[in-house]
């Protein structure tokens, strides 16, 4: 190579080039900045069930403060494996088919980096999820998405076998999905099973909000034919238990794949959460009538937001699952998601997520917005209250209100 030669401050931007502070960690921190109520980042702003903050504190007093096992508590890895057997029907060995990992984020980058050499394809849904496109990157691999169409999101199955070549290592499929919080039905997972089968490949999916899937069956891919062992399935405690900050995710797959997970894993971070652990196995142990109510209850703060959003005169698309529902805001006249939504928290003191970050190249989706719904409901309500403002503005023709500022 001729030319200068690369500084290390050079070297290290065009590294990273892309991957600056997460479009969550910016708008907590304009929450924060501005006291706007934050519909933004995914996390609840009330605690699970307390069982498991008893559980955590009595790990704690118990001296469970060392590093765990490597591959997780046998208690943990033992629920979990019961937990894929009730809901699921899948059997898994606790010893050598479950990873305990730091949050699913670890679990996906530990899979991508463990599986994907440079060059290497991965076929993901687009929208797709913020940290898929960092690990795929970091990995030296490349990214196929595979766009799920507003408002109905329904997988195009002919683009997705188009999307896979002979570099295709990895299909990611995520469902319950963040963000359009579609659940894929048994057709489209049937899709995706057979062409896995068909094209002998691994399969990832990311299962995060397995038990918040409100008005469809979430299937797990492993399920189907032919994919129990080419599908390295990933989920999390975080979502389930409304404990985004403890970090405890998990990887069932077959012993070779969860080897070669495990083997990255202890180079990332070796350990996790070892109190965290042990509440856990509390949380997977609650009957289910106790995780049951915990959907219902996301399920009525959808209603209650996607209600308020409509009879504002919102245009709403219909959500499934997780933490999320989308708003395209081109009918207020918006032409940039994110544009509007780094004003919002100056405009009407309301924090949301463009959804246009989830995508390679957004195109009509530039002006959909994603909005939390796993808050209390007067906080929904106050949201909401501002929000209205929004339609209000438009339809008069009026400015819109900047004065109000408040926390909620
Ligand atoms: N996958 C999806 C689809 C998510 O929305 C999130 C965010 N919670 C994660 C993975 C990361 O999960 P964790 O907090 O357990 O790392
Ligand atoms: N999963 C959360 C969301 O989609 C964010 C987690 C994070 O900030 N990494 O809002």
């Amino acid at each position: 190579m001729g030319g200068a030669a690369v500084t290390e401050e050079e070297y290290l931007v065009s590294r990273m080039r892309g991957f600056g502070t997460t479009i969550f960690a910016e708008m907590s921190a304009l929450a924060t900045q501005t006291g706007a109520i934050n519909l933004g980042q995914g996390f609840p702003d009330t605690d699970g069930p307390p069982e498991i903050f008893d559980a955590a504190i009595e790990a704690i007093r118990a001296g469970h403060n060392q590093y765990p096992p490597g591959r997780g508590i046998p208690a943990l890895r033992h629920a979990i494996a019961e937990h894929q057997q009730w809901y699921y029907g899948l059997t898994y060995d606790p010893d050598r088919e479950v990873l305990v990992t730091a949050g699913a984020t670890e679990a996906i980058a530990a899979t991508i980096l463990a599986l994907c050499e440079t060059g290497d394809e991965v076929v993901v849904l687009e929208p797709t999820y913020d940290s898929y496109a960092a690990s795929i990157a970091l990995a030296g691999a490349v990214l196929r998405p595979v766009t799920l169409h507003h408002p109905d999101y329904r997988l195009d199955v002919d683009a997705l076998r188009a999307a896979v070549t002979p570099r295709t290592r990895l299909l990611l499929i995520n469902s319950p999905h963040n963000p359009t919080g579609r659940v894929l039905d048994r057709t489209e997972l049937t899709a995706i099973a057979e062409l896995a089968v068909e094209r002998d490949l691994v399969v990832v999916t990311d299962e995060v909000y397995e038990h918040l899937a409100f008005d469809r069956e979430h299937i797990p891919l492993a399920t189907l034919p032919g994919m129990r062992d080419r599908t390295v399935t990933i989920s999390s405690a975080g979502k389930t238990f409304s404990c985004t900050g403890w970090k405890i995710g998990w990887v069932c797959a077959s012993p070779a794949l969860v080897d070669a997970v495990g083997t990255t894993k202890q180079f990332l971070t070796y350990v996790n959460g070892a109190p965290f652990q042990h509440a856990i196995v509390t949380g997977l142990a609650l009957p289910e009538h106790r995780i049951e109510s915990i959907r219902r209850n996301l399920r009525d703060r959808r209603d209650q937001l996607s209600n308020a959003l409509l009879a504002a005169g919102l245009d709403v698309h219909p959500c499934e699952a997780t933490y999320f529902l989308t708003v395209d805001v081109a009918t207020l006249g918006e032409t940039d998601g994110l544009a509007f939504c780094r004003a919002l928290p100056e405009r009407i003191g309301v924090v949301a997520i463009p959804s246009s970050v989830f995508y390679l190249d957004p195109g009509p989706a530039r002006t959909l917005v994603r909005f939390a719904f796993c808050k209390r409901p007067d906080v929904l309500d106050e949201a909401v209250r501002r929000l209205a403002g929004l339609g209000t503005s438009m339809r008069s023709g009026t400015q819109m209100s900047s004065d109000v500022r408040s926390p909620a």
